[in-house]
């Protein structure tokens, strides 16, 4: 039997009740504590939506962080790339270049041997 939670107009306590699917339409809740049937059906908080900017931070944080794998060059070039398009920056053509590198599955180390510019300038991501 499904439960609802309702707040008690009268002595202002959160209650809950069971009530069948059958009796919702008619049933006349009643608190039990007061025996008020001044009852309000309180919404839970599943319809209560995250604004635009916590929903944009969970997806960062969820999808490409936790599920970044920086063992895969083509993940770690992916992540890059997304970040760098959502900071709406131009981060120069080597960062363009190390980006393409790693999409493309070659590793980390190999880009920074080929590039040494890049490991005096404290090496990817540091
Ligand atoms: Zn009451």
């Amino acid at each position: 039997m499904p439960r609802y939670t309702f707040i008690c107009q009268d002595c202002q306590k959160s209650v809950q009740l069971f009530i069948s699917y059958a009796e919702y339409d008619t049933a006349v809740p009643t608190c039990p504590l007061c025996g008020s049937q001044q009852l309000k059906r309180r919404i839970g908080r599943i319809g209560i939506a995250k604004s635009e900017e916590a929903r944009m931070d969970s997806l960062l944080d969820e999808n490409a962080l936790a599920g970044l794998d920086e063992d895969d060059p083509k993940a770690m070039g992916r992540f890059m790339r997304k970040m760098s398009q959502e900071m709406g920056e131009d981060l120069g053509d080597e960062f363009g270049e190390v980006v393409d590198r790693l999409e493309s599955g070659e590793s980390p180390e190999s880009i920074e041997q080929s590039m040494p510019e890049l490991a005096e300038g404290g090496g990817l991501g540091e």
